[in-house]
């Protein structure tokens, strides 16, 4: 019984610990959204596997705190999504990308892109598909320099409007991702239902993929039937050559993960792959 109530108060500890987490975070967040510079995006490389070369990268928000040090999206966004200060975070971060995008446009490949991640937010209280498209126009950049991803748990909030707002993105010309393929559950629906220019899969199906026999029978089965269906792939979270070399034999489009590189801050990342200009 003692132990009983004491694993009890353990847990009281814990909770209180995390609720107090939680709303310091809250108010942190409060007081960082009206100095965004907190905030920094991190970019991370998307490398064609047949030619070895990047042709993007996804942009990967960090928080800078002067107290509590670089805090990572897993421990905000979902705050940030609850109190609706993703809104003006992520106005910002569509802004800054695009100004990246600019900067660095003499160095670009002519294929490379961003790819931004958006939450349910941001897409149905505010209609940020209008604003990038606004966004790009004002900084004249072509729409195919922009990615957008999306995951299932997004989309199932309001097929119909979600539908809208991202049509009206492809016909922009900004290219709409399915992300974390295959963790969902109604993905193959959603296949048919939206027309993704690409997927995602999700690091669950390639972590074991050296040794898991249905991990390799899956993404084998996700990179050929989106292949199939017309659609680019992406492998996330490739870490070593093996995986990465059976995902080649698959004809896996696009990977990115620590194999190549982990985030980076955008000068390390302007430094490493944009120096020389790679066509
Ligand atoms: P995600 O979109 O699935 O992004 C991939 C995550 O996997 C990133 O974590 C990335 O750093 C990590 N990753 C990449 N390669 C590897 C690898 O080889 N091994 C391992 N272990 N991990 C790898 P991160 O940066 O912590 O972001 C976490 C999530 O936060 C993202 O998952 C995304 O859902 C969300 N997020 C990040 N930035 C933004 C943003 O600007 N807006 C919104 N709404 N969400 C964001
Ligand atoms: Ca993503
Ligand atoms: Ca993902
Ligand atoms: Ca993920």
């Amino acid at each position: 019984k003692a132990k009983g109530k004491g694993t009890f108060s353990h847990f009281n500890a814990e909770m209180n610990n995390r609720l107090e987490h939680r709303s310091l975070i809250e108010t942190e967040l409060r007081r960082a959204q009206t100095a965004l510079e907190q905030f920094e995006i991190w970019l991370q490389p998307q490398i064609d596997l047949k030619s070895g070369r990047v042709v993007g990268a996804e942009a990967l928000i960090r928080w800078r705190h002067p107290k509590l040090g670089l805090i990572h999206p897993d421990e905000f966004i979902y705050i940030a999504e609850s109190t609706g200060l993703i809104i003006p975070i992520g106005d910002w971060l569509i802004e800054s990308v695009c100004r990246h995008l600019v900067d660095w446009s003499a160095d670009l490949p002519s294929q490379f892109h961003i790819a931004i991640n958006i939450s349910a937010k941001q897409l149905y209280r505010q209609n940020t598909c209008e604003k990038i498209v606004e966004m790009l126009d004002k900084h004249n950049l072509a729409a195919n320099r922009l990615h957008v991803e999306v995951t299932e748990s997004l989309l199932i909030k309001n097929e119909r409007k979600a539908q809208q707002y991202l049509k009206s993105l492809s016909d922009a010309g900004v290219q709409v991702w399915l992300d974390d393929f295959g963790t969902g559950y109604s993905s193959l629906k959603y296949l048919r239902q939206f027309s993704f220019d690409g997927v995602k899969i999700d690091r669950d199906f390639i972590r074991d993929i050296d040794t898991d026999t249905y991990d390799q029978a899956l993404s084998g089965a996700i990179i050929s039937m989106a292949n199939d269906l017309g659609m680019s792939v992406v492998a996330e979270g490739i870490e070593t050559a093996t995986q990465e070399a059976f995902l080649k034999t698959k004809s896996c489009n696009i990977g990115q993960g620590y194999y190549y590189s982990k985030p980076l801050t955008t000068d390390a990342f302007r430094d490493r792959y944009l120096t020389e200009n790679t066509i």
